[in-house]
């Protein structure tokens, strides 16, 4: 076993208070595959002073000189690519397709895409005025980076949804602190040392190794906190972030729902609620985690369904093509994993395949369909994050909305329908953040939209320009070029000045809005 402190460069990410350990765990075997330090508040005090130093100098390469190094890393990232999916793999213990699309995939086009967008999110734009008095001056809209940046990831995504968030941070001129899940830390540690080979300064990207309370000393000295995980953590990160008056930017929890209309192509429908509900072991905060169907298709739609998961091969990834799904990563969702299933059960619903932990050696639980289920049921309400798929039959496309809708969460969802314009009018009707028609999750790939969530699944978003205007202030700059002495509207007032205002005043604005 190798610690990572072994591994990595003296330089790195300061030294542990009291000199604890985390060990991490490759889920799909049960084995230590390496320690990391649990880093306390004086760590993170330590990591903030040298992330402050460093600051000025990274911002000051400006947009190309933070490009070429995002150029450089994207290009190590791919030429590192099995290492990196290696590293993956051996802490979440997901398959290796799941760690090459989802997260390699990802982060690569990520690096490029920002590199390449920043300067048009983020250069100074002119603005021009209706307002009479600013009239022949220069007006312009400044983004100005905050400074430092804390990101807080989960363990489900460790390079796309912990390190994913250091990329625009990082373009954008910030320095970044990123506190990973004490479950998988090891990517981003890897990815930090690729960032240094690409010539990212010392100390502008750190990775402060911790557990819960390494995240919440963080939150205390950063400019701004950029969190991905529950709900339940997520709040109380906003009231930390509230209290400092900082903008916080929370990506939460989610219940994703498919609806399948009776028009739709039952068989693309049923490949994507397979793909998409058993995809990462279905540990993604935007999985299908129910699936409502019109009443005329939903015994076809479920037969279909359940053959397509019954053929899939659940156990420890051997590599490429070796199973479709991979290992529990994190322990205690195992065991909601199976409180959601047992509860169903209890109240009336049938397992059509699966429905029990994998017994032997790594944590896995059988790719599970569930059939007449309700919502009385946790597995139709609550965020599940595993590998099961409950499918609820529903007179409508109106019941089939209103049940979608029917959730504190509002992540994502899709809808199947040959008659897109319909498919398209019923996303509308639904509260979240992303809803895609004839596909599930795909926006996610889409740099260019906003993702975010709805209700108690977030607030703000990732992706497109407010995934970079975020990690800014916003600055207003008025320059007076044709300077006067005096403006006509200063000391000493004068009644006829005033009348003379009053009657422009009203010239400009005593007609109402102009059509
Ligand atoms: P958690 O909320 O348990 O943890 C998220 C991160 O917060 C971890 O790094 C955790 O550290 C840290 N943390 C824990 N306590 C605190 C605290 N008091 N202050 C600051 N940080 C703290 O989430 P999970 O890791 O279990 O991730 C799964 C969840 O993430 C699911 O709900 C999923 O839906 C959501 N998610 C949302 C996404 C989105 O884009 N909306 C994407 C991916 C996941 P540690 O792990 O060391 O305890």
């Amino acid at each position: 076993m190798a610690t990572v402190e072994q591994q990595l460069p003296e330089t790195h990410n300061g030294v542990a208070d009291g000199g604890t350990d985390i060990p991490v765990e490759n889920p799909a075997t049960g084995e230590i595959v390496a320690t990391v330090p649990d880093l306390g508040a004086d760590a993170v005090a330590e990591m903030v002073a040298r992330a402050r130093a460093a600051q000025p100098e990274w911002e000051a390469y400006g947009f190309d000189g933070r490009a070429r190094v995002l150029s450089r890393a994207q290009k190590w990232l791919m030429d590192n690519a099995g290492r990196v999916v290696d590293t993956i793999v051996s802490e979440t213990g997901k398959t290796h397709e799941d760690a090459q699309l989802a997260e390699i995939g990802y982060a690569g086009n990520a690096f490029g895409f920002w590199a390449k967008m920043a300067s048009e999110y983020l250069g100074d734009e002119r603005v021009k005025s209706s307002q009479i008095l600013v009239k022949g001056k220069k007006l312009v809209l400044r983004y100005r980076p905050l400074g430092l940046i804390g990101v807080i990831g989960p363990w489900n995504y460790p390079l796309t949804n912990s390190f994913g968030d250091c990329i625009p941070a990082l373009m954008a001129g910030n320095a970044v602190i990123l506190k990973p899940s004490e479950i998988t830390p090891l990517t981003s540690l890897l990815l930090a040392e690729g960032m240094r080979e690409c010539g990212l300064p010392e100390n502008v990207l750190q990775i402060a190794t911790g557990r819960g309370a390494t995240g919440a000393a963080l939150v205390e000295h950063v400019d701004m906190i950029m969190f991905t995980g529950s709900t339940r953590t997520g709040t109380k990160v906003a009231e930390a972030a509230a209290r400092r008056l900082i903008p916080a930017s929370l990506e939460l929890g989610g219940k994703d729902p498919m609806i399948v209309l009776s028009d739709a192509d039952l068989e693309r429908a049923a490949n994507f609620a397979t793909y998409y509900s058993m995809q990462n072991a279905g540990q993604t905060c935007i999985s299908i985690e129910r699936v409502y169907v019109e009443e005329p298709v939903y015994d076809e739609f479920v037969a279909k369904v359940s053959e397509k998961v019954r053929a899939l091969r659940v156990g420890k990834p051997e590599g490429f093509g070796s199973v479709e799904v991979g290992a529990i990563t994190f322990p205690p969702q195992l065991e909601t994993i199976k409180d959601h299933v047992a509860d169903a059960v209890q109240k009336g619903a049938r397992v059509l395949t699966g429905g029990k932990q994998v017994p032997g050696a790594g944590r896995f639980y059988e790719p599970t369909v569930l059939v007449d289920v309700d919502h009385s049921m946790k597995c139709m309400t609550e965020e599940t994050f595993g590998p099961t798929l409950p499918i609820m039959k529903v007179r409508d496309a109106d019941e089939a909305v209103r049940l979608a809708n029917e959730s504190p969460y509002g992540l994502g969802a899709s809808v199947f329908s040959r008659d897109t314009a319909r498919g398209e009018a019923i996303a509308r009707r639904l509260d979240c953040g992303a809803a895609n028609v004839n596909d599930a999750m795909i926006n996610y790939t889409v740099l260019e939209l906003p993702m975010g969530g709805a209700k108690a699944s977030g607030l703000g978003s990732r992706h497109g320009a407010g995934g970079i205007r975020k990690y800014c202030s916003q600055q207003a700059i008025v320059v007076t070029r044709l300077a006067m002495k005096k403006e006509v509207f200063m000391y000493p007032y004068k009644s006829r000045t005033s009348r003379l205002l009053a009657g422009f005043f009203k010239l400009m604005y005593g007609r109402g809005r102009r059509a």
